[in-house]
């Protein structure tokens, strides 16, 4: 049991869920509430990096299930307070890390790419189209004529602006912020001076189409890098593009590694005497199985077929299993005047020794989901259903 859920209801997820569910569900959600995207949900995206810091270590993870939010905030000693969210987005997706060679490199940007069960099973390439800045062609990147540009007279060329604030009798403080004249750049050009493609701003936003080859075998969250090809800025060697794949839900097959699982319905009659049945494969070819006469398939009982699951990245050949769960639907009732030929047709029933103070009790129908929704709520009767009152017990029943 948990103190409290606010840090998983914030991801989605629920509060036992494993160590991938919570690396999915952030990637999903800070990608979405990325500034870069969502300029107005900064709020929301820090509140994703900090439920997201907590539970991704498994020491914070124990003190937030056991004391929540409060047992966080306080800390115990070191690791008060967060990162900032945004070393939080660069290290879940490698980027930033230091090192000379970044500082001369401009952002790199990650896009998120839904793609389908089958383009990771037949691999496919997509084409997708995106805004980019690029070095304006018509000033090569000087924002005006030869020589137009010149050091802001504001902040004489820092690109920052000094406000000396009196605090108190003989006590300034001096107050750095960016400069407003030149938005920290430390230049200007004459209005007339400025290079008309790109208005002074070096740059002009270009559409873009990269071609994504998303090779067999690929998975959910894995990275394809189009390195350079992030926004130019002068005097920066541009950033990475980075694609992030987010695999769709498929609505007949479950991938799990490199499995895939897929559920199958039987009737009675089938699971008893036998079957053939088809499955259409992610590449539409048909599959048959059999089961032959004398074979009994229970219910819940799991199958597979070798080299039918997904290939495996870089080794395409090579092929997981298709598991097969099976789900034996059983009629709802049958014809009582069949019942004794049915049985003398079945294996013999177990005797049963009833003893003379056995009590007689009735066996009446639960729904499992109702039961765990009304422990939810604690809720102890529900007013419109008619059951209850004439059977008066402290349980949800229903008839069928
Ligand atoms: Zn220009
Ligand atoms: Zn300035």
């Amino acid at each position: 049991m948990v103190k409290e859920t606010g840090y998983y209801d914030i991801l989605g997820v629920s509060p036992n869920c494993s160590d991938s569910d919570l690396k999915r569900a952030y990637r999903k959600l800070a990608l979405k509430y990325h500034p870069d995207k969502n300029p107005s949900e900064g709020e929301k995206f820090k509140q994703i990096s900090q439920a997201y810091e907590v539970l991704s270590n498994p020491e914070k993870r124990k003190i937030y299930d056991a004391g929540g939010e409060d047992a966080i905030k306080e800390g115990g000693g070191s690791g008060h307070g967060f990162s900032s969210p945004m070393d939080i987005f660069d290290m879940f997706f490698g980027m930033g890390g230091g090192g000379g060679r970044r500082e001369r490199r401009g952002k790199d940007v990650v896009h998120q790419l839904g793609v389908t069960l089958e383009e990771l099973y037949n691999g496919a390439t997509r084409k997708l189209a995106l805004q980019k800045n690029v070095i304006c062609d018509k000033c090569e990147g000087r924002g005006g004529k030869q020589g137009a540009v010149e050091n802001c007279p504001t902040c004489r060329g820092t690109g920052m602006y000094t406000r000396v604030q009196q605090l108190g009798p003989g006590m300034v403080q001096q107050i750095q912020s960016m400069c407003p004249e030149c938005q920290g750049q430390g230049e200007r050009i004459n209005a007339k001076d400025r290079c008309k493609a790109c208005q002074g701003k070096k740059v002009v936003r270009e559409r873009k189409v990269l071609e994504v080859h998303i090779d067999k075998g690929m998975k959910d969250g894995q990275k394809i890098t189009f390195s350079g090809e992030g926004d130019q800025v002068p005097g920066l060697e541009p950033g990475d593009i980075i694609i992030v794949l987010d695999e769709k839900e498929h609505e007949q097959f479950k991938r799990s590694g490199r499995d895939l699982i897929t559920r199958l319905d039987l009737t009675l009659t089938e699971a008893l005497c036998g079957f053939q049945k088809t499955i259409n494969t992610l590449d539409h070819r048909i599959l048959v199985i059999t089961s032959i006469p004398g074979e009994v398939i229970k219910h819940e009982a799991v199958k597979c077929i070798l080299s039918e699951g997904m290939p495996e990245y870089r080794n395409p050949f090579e092929k997981g299993r298709l598991i097969i769960q099976f789900v034996v639907n059983f009629p709802a009732r049958i014809d009582p005047s069949i019942v004794a030929q049915l049985e003398e047709l079945l294996p013999p029933r177990t005797e049963s020794m009833i003893p003379d103070n056995a009590e007689e009790v009735a066996l009446i129908d639960l729904d499992p989901q109702q039961e765990a929704r009304r422990h939810q709520h604690k809720q102890v009767y529900e007013e419109d259903d008619d059951h209850m009152h004439h059977r008066g017990g402290g349980v949800q029943c229903q008839t069928h």
